[in-house]
Parts: structure tokens; C-alpha cells; sequence
């Protein structure tokens, strides 16, 4: 098949990725932090995942992976097309459920709220969830071993480093509140883990 339908793809949910989170990061900056957690692991994580989010667009691009290329088969694609919309609803749901409480690092926001609803009732991660969906979707549609799996790589580095601090400080900011949340949730998967 040809590569150009994943190059499509992936570049099409790369660019609905990035309208999504836009009116998100540009608010984000007016409302004040209160408290920063982020420290040198989390500027590596950061810098990480801009790492593996980027070098799909130098496959799209550029030769410069060429030698890592595989065939592109059809279920593959469509699987990893289908991950790929799932994973950018969730991201896009989680973003407007979390509203002005969102941050990109570990942050408390100034009159920031602890959010249980939405798609937020039954999980507490509903927004890594659909960054790891769509990655997922990236490794499944995008036929190189380099450029396919490298933002699923780093979605689940962030994940595994982050979720433990990041429950710690909102169980910081919140109390039996999260306490309670995090008892009647799960981190991923509903009714699984
Ligand atoms: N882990 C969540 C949020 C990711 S954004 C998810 O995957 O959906 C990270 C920031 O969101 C954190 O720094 C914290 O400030 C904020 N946050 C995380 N969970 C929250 C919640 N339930 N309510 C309010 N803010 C939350």
C-alpha cells in the first residue's frame, strides 16, 4: 500500500491534536500556578515526549529514517486509524472536562478543582489514557520501527514516571477528597486498573 495514506493520517492527527490543545495552552497561561512540582525529571519527560511527537513529521518529511521502513498493510492502518480517533475524543473530552485545572507539567492552579465527572468519573487518567491510545495508533498505522513506536515510547516513559508523583501531589492539594476519588476510580482502564 502506499505510505502516503499513513503520512496522511498520522499528519491529520497530529494537526487535529494540536487545534484541540491550542485554546487549552493559550488559557492555561493566564491563570496563575500556585504550586509547581516540576522538577528536573519532569523537564526531561517534557522533552522527551516533544522528542517523540516530532520525529514522525521528519518520517513524513524527510529520508532520513528510509532504511527503517516496512511495508504498510491495510488492518494495521485501520486499526491504528481507529486508536488514533478514539485516543484524540478522549483527549479532547479530558480537555474540556479538566478546564482551567489543566496543566502540561504538575501544577496547582489558583482556585483550581479537583474534577470527578465526565470521563473523568470512572478514571483518574483519562487523558494519558488517550495519549497512549493514540500513540498506539501512530505504532500501528505508521510502517517504520523508528519513527512508528517513538511517541508511544515516550507516552508510556511519561506515564510510568509521572502517575505516582502526580497522585501524590493532588492528594497534597486535595485531602480525602482525592482519597476518596482515587478509591471509587481506576488509573486506565475502567474497571480494570
Ligand atoms: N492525569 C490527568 C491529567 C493530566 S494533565 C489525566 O490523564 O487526565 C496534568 C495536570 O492535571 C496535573 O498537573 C494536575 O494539575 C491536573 N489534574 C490531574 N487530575 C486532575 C483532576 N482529577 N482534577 C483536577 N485537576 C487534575
Amino acid at each position: 500500500m502506499n505510505p502516503w495514506l499513513a503520512k496522511s493520517v498520522v499528519l491529520l492527527g497530529s494537526i487535529v491534536m494540536v487545534v484541540i490543545r491550542a485554546p487549552h495552552g493559550k488559557r492555561s497561561r493566564t491563570v496563575k500556578v500556585v504550586k509547581s512540582w516540576k522538577g528536573a525529571l519532569e523537564t526531561a519527560l517534557l522533552t522527551l515526549a516533544w522528542i517523540g511527537f516530532f520525529l514522525p513529521f521528519v518520517w513524513i518529511t524527510t529520508h532520513a529514517f528510509d532504511f527503517a521502513d516496512y511495508a504498510l498493510r491495510l488492518l494495521p492502518l485501520v486499526a491504528g486509524t481507529l486508536c488514533i480517533a478514539l485516543g484524540l475524543w478522549l483527549f479532547y473530552r479530558s480537555h474540556a472536562d479538566l478546564g482551567t485545572n489543566w496543566s502540561i507539567t504538575l501544577e496547582v492552579r489558583e482556585k483550581h478543582e479537583l474534577v470527578t465527572q465526565g470521563v473523568y468519573r470512572r478514571i483518574r487518567h483519562p487523558m494519558y489514557a488517550a495519549l497512549l491510545l493514540y500513540s498506539l495508533g501512530q505504532a500501528l498505522a505508521l510502517p517504520n520501527w523508528i519513527a512508528g513506536p517513538s511517541y508511544a515510547e515516550v507516552m508510556l516513559l511519561l506515564f510510568a514516571f509521572r502517575v505516582g508523583p502526580e497522585e501524590r501531589m493532588m492528594h497534597e492539594a486535595f485531602g480525602a477528597d482525592y482519597a476518596a476519588y482515587r478509591s471509587r476510580t481506576e488509573r486506565l482502564i475502567p474497571g480494570v486498573w
